[in-house]
């Protein structure tokens, strides 16, 4: 299962916030068909390898207006036979619905609504979470009457889709990226409460809660099992050498999961909820074994939530002989397996004996500092002007591309717009180069980067400096 690092980091991946969007319908809709088509032919190849698709597949999209999208297909969380279908239907659906920004339900427009549709629609209206309704297999303008029986679905977004040729898809993404509009900086930024909030992650029977326990230094939120009882979020306040730390979910860290007997990748979907809260996470793996897929799939998780990270290298005192070269087969392993994360410390501990454990906490505040870093306006001119000087954008259409100026427009994480003549001319290999060069230039360690490149509107019409 190497290869799912790599599709999990594709090139042009580099450590950007994307917006997650999440495909669900029941089985034969034509979700595939429409994954495929938005993520290009090249690695859609990759996808139809056995033993592949059994699980949840992340996925950058081919370029929509100059962005990129995160799909998450839920594929893997297909029904077998054997299984009871809604059930499977609504495990789905809640997954999505827990992982995404945006989901994307499928429905046959040529069977017409189905007991299924209208409970899975049901559910996804109830969460917070945009959903919009794609009526497939509508391949001609004729059928495209066939949308109005689903109306009774109760969503408002409704699009004819035939996925299988492409009607639709530009539709539908373009929805999606009016969801998320390009300029972030209109979010507002969270006010800075002098408190670093920090979420541990990381498989059942890492350590966590052995962690947790530890940095507290006392067993005091060992809480109870009992269903009903641990659901509220509780968070555990933290000094360390004056500085102020939240660890967040503590509770959630020691529940065990109720649900992951019936879908493994559940656990990450929690995992979500802890990583949204937080501004730096620890991501927890087992030294004895090395990374995980589940563990490149959460790094992706972090990456694409936009939150700062480090790695904990755990149950290092089962490693006895030969550390020094252990420690180098560890790295080996990261480069080939988490190359989506390879901007993150790494630190080798053991949270059972508590060794390396006091340097955790110093590192969440190093990283923190980069993950809060602001560079001027001139700065970033000044820096833009040398990597151009390096490096030109490639001309990739008939016009040649010109970056004409830069600024930082949010900080947790660092986040630049970058004003050029033609936003879909900058190739992604510019992009990384970029980006790597931001952090040559300027650290950045831990910190994921955003960068967006807007057109231009008129001369002399910057951004003002947030
Ligand atoms: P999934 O099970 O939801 O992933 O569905 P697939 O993508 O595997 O598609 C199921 C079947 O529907 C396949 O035979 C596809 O060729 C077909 N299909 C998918 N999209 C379309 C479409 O837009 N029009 C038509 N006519 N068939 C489609
Ligand atoms: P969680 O499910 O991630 O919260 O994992 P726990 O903290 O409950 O730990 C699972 C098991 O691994 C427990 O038996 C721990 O004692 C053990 N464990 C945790 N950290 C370490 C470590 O650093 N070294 C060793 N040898 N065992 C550990």
């Amino acid at each position: 299962m190497g290869a799912w690092a790599e599709r999990v980091a594709p090139p042009g991946y580099t450590g950007i916030m994307l917006p997650v969007v999440a495909i669900v319908g029941r089985p034969n809709v034509g979700k595939s068909t429409f994954f495929n088509r938005l993520i290009g032919e090249r690695r859609a190849i990759v996808h139809d390898r056995p033993g592949v698709t059994r699980d949840r597949h992340y996925e950058t999209t081919k370029r929509w207006g100059g962005r990129e999208i995160l799909l998450v297909d839920t594929g893997g969380l297909e029904p077998d036979p054997d299984t009871d279908l809604f059930k499977s239907m609504r495990v789905q659906a809640l997954a999505a619905v827990e992982e995404a920004d945006v989901v994307v339900l499928i429905v046959d427009g040529r069977a017409g609504v189905t007991p299924l549709d209208r409970e899975v629609a049901e559910l996804l209206r109830r969460s917070d979470r945009p959903v919009l309704l794609a009526v497939n297999k509508l391949d001609t303008g004729r059928q495209e009457y066939h949308v109005h029986d689903f109306h009774g679905l109760g969503l408002q977004d409704v699009f004819a889709l035939s996925a299988e040729h492409g009607r639709g898809v530009g539709e539908i993404m373009d929805r999606v990226l009016e969801l998320f509009p390009m300029d972030e900086s209109v979010q507002e930024e969270e006010e800075d409460s002098g408190e670093v909030r920090i979420a541990v992650i990381g498989r059942p029977n890492i350590g966590k809660s052995t962690l947790v326990n530890g940095l507290i230094g006392e067993d005091r939120h060992v809480v109870d099992d009992a269903p009903g009882t641990t659901m509220d979020a509780v968070d555990s306040p933290l000094e360390h050498n004056g500085d102020r730390f939240l660890l967040v979910d503590t509770a959630g860290v020691r529940r065990r999961s109720r649900i992951h007997d019936d879908v493994e990748g559940f656990a990450v979907s929690r995992a979500v909820r802890s990583i949204e809260r937080c501004h730096v996470t620890l991501l927890m793996i087992d030294g004895t074994e090395g990374p995980t897929e589940q563990d490149a799939r959460l790094g992706a998780l972090v990456v694409s939530r936009g939150r700062a990270l480090v790695i904990l290298v755990n149950k290092w005192d089962l490693v006895k002989q030969d550390q020094e070269r252990h420690v180098g087969v560890v790295k080996e392993e990261f480069e080939r397996k988490l190359p989506h994360l390879s901007w993150a410390p790494v630190l080798y501990i053991s949270a059972l004996t508590g060794k390396g454990t006091h340097r955790v906490l110093d590192e969440v505040r190093r990283v923190y500092a980069q993950f809060d870093t602001r560079i001027s306006t001139a700065d970033c001119n000044r820096f833009l002007e040398s990597a151009l000087a390096t490096h030109s954008p490639p001309q990739k259409q008939s016009r040649p591309v010109r970056l004409n100026y830069m600024s930082q427009v949010r900080v947790r994480p660092p986040t630049f717009n970058i004003w050029c003549n033609t936003p879909e001319g900058v190739i992604d290999s510019y992009k990384r180069f970029l980006t790597n060069r931001l952090r040559d230039t300027y650290g950045f360690e831990g910190t994921p980067l955003r960068l967006f490149f807007l057109q231009k509107r008129r001369a002399g019409d910057g951004a003002e400096d947030g």
